[in-house]
């Protein structure tokens, strides 16, 4: 039974990898010819790692023109998708802010020894100059970038044209198309079918963490005492991503909840932990979302029409855990790796972490591939989401119980204010 726990065989994949790197691994491997050995371990991560970022430009662009139609159609049919909308992005920029804020306040890390040089070589190139100091020379850039047909920006995974395109082909759907137009149904269709993929990719993740970790350890080649101190920077790490989740699920969207519609976190919390145990244990927004629905209509009595609205919209669109969770990974990896954040970065992270969370589906790990975004817009080298990986299972838990309590304390929200203005 458990080992067919993915989460168990992700976490033994890693401590055989890292294991078997440091036990039997030989920097020598590393000059060419390398034995046939390590070269199908760098075969099976090239393997994992090239499906991962192969969806990341079709899921991102679906994914966002679809969040798009879904939030322009509320935004039509009902008289407060203003207000839901507002939540969503309200509550989402108040994680990343404290995972931000918190972040630059708390950062124990310290980069590798190899690792600046690991990231000269294998960096992508940055969104923006570092460099740049003239506030007008940074928006020509990114004009540049944004402005660019959805073709080549899909085919150069250019991030911030592919997010450009999808806002702009989502609202103009909205707009100009009637709602029978078959479009809407083939963008839903298109995402179903690229969310399958990804969950087939997803179940390769223990082959792939294995020889990822494998070849990072060999080419870090950590000394004595150094794999400790990676392992201690990653618990550190987890224990911040934690930390910062239980404040934002125990206290700000309670608080929230509390100041707009007056109901105590404790009844609040009470009423909600079914579905957030549910959440827990699936580490699934979009299969708690029955329980969800059932919760919110049935303990917390809100309004069926309203719930029916806010909740499937929230369960892949508003994940106040997942970006909370992006942008401190994204700042970890930075020091890790001796990236300088400018604060034009730090802007960008939020951004990234803001869309990359929108265009996640509600699916268990769902956002490693929307991470790689945020990771490629301040010149991370992809292979970092290799040291994530290894936490990544067990800190999916928490973040989809608050990202599932973020749509329910939504529905509160919303329905409180449809009530009071009828
Ligand atoms: N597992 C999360 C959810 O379903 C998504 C993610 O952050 O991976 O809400």
């Amino acid at each position: 039974m458990i080992l067919k726990n993915i989460t168990f065989q992700v976490l033994l994949a890693a401590i055989v990898g890292i294991a078997a790197a440091a036990t039997f691994g030989d920097q020598s491997w590393l000059a060419t010819p390398s034995p046939a050995g390590y070269q199908f371990i760098v075969f099976l991560k090239t393997l994992f790692l090239s499906a991962l970022r192969m969806l990341i430009a079709p899921m991102i662009f679906f994914s966002l023109i679809g969040g798009i139609i879904g939030i322009g159609n509320v935004v039509r049919l009902r008289r407060l998708g203003g207000v839901t909308v507002t939540y969503y992005l309200g509550t989402t920029s108040i994680a990343i802010l404290l995972a931000l804020i918190a972040v630059f306040f708390i950062h124990p890390w310290t980069a590798f020894p190899t690792a600046p040089e690991l990231a000269q070589s294998h960096a992508p190139a940055r969104m923006i100059n570092p460099g740049d100091d003239s506030i007008l020379r940074v928006l020509t850039q990114l004009a540049g970038l944004a402005f660019t047909n959805p073709f080549s920006a899909l085919v150069n995974l250019n991030i911030l044209g592919i997010v450009t395109n999808a806002f702009l082909i989502g609202i103009a759907i909205v707009l100009a198309l009637p709602e029978s137009s078959p479009v809407y149904k083939l963008v839903d269709d298109i995402n179903r079918v690229i969310y399958r993929v990804l969950g087939w990719i997803i179940r390769l993740m223990p082959i792939g963490i294995f020889a990822i970790l494998f070849d990072f350890t060999l080419k870090l080649s950590l000394g004595e005492g150094q794999t400790e101190s990676v392992l201690k920077q990653l618990l550190q790490f987890g224990g911040l991503v934690v930390a910062l989740t239980l404040l934002h699920g125990l206290v700000i969207l309670p608080l929230i909840g509390f100041l707009t519609t007056g109901k105590s976190p404790i009844t609040l919390l009470s009423q909600i932990a079914r579905p957030m145990l549910v959440a827990f244990s699936t580490s699934s927004s979009s299969a708690t979302l029955p329980v969800t629905m059932k919760t919110a209509t049935e303990e917390m009595q809100v309004n069926p029409s309203v719930a029916s609205f806010v909740l499937p919209l929230g369960a892949t669109m508003n994940m106040d855990g997942t970006a909370l969770f992006e942008a401190i990974a994204a700042v970890f990896l930075a020091y890790l790796f001796g990236i300088d954040l400018s604060t034009t970065a730090i802007f960008t992270v939020f951004l990234m972490a803001m869309v990359s969370s929108i265009g996640a589906p509600g699916m268990p790990s769902a956002s490693m591939a929307g991470m790689q975004m945020v990771l490629l817009a301040v010149g991370i080298p992809l292979e970092a989401i290799a040291i994530l990986l290894v936490v990544e299972r067990p800190l999916d838990t928490i973040r989809t119980a608050v990202n599932v309590e973020g749509d329910l304390v939504g529905s509160l929200v919303v329905d409180h204010f449809t009530r009071s203005k009828d």
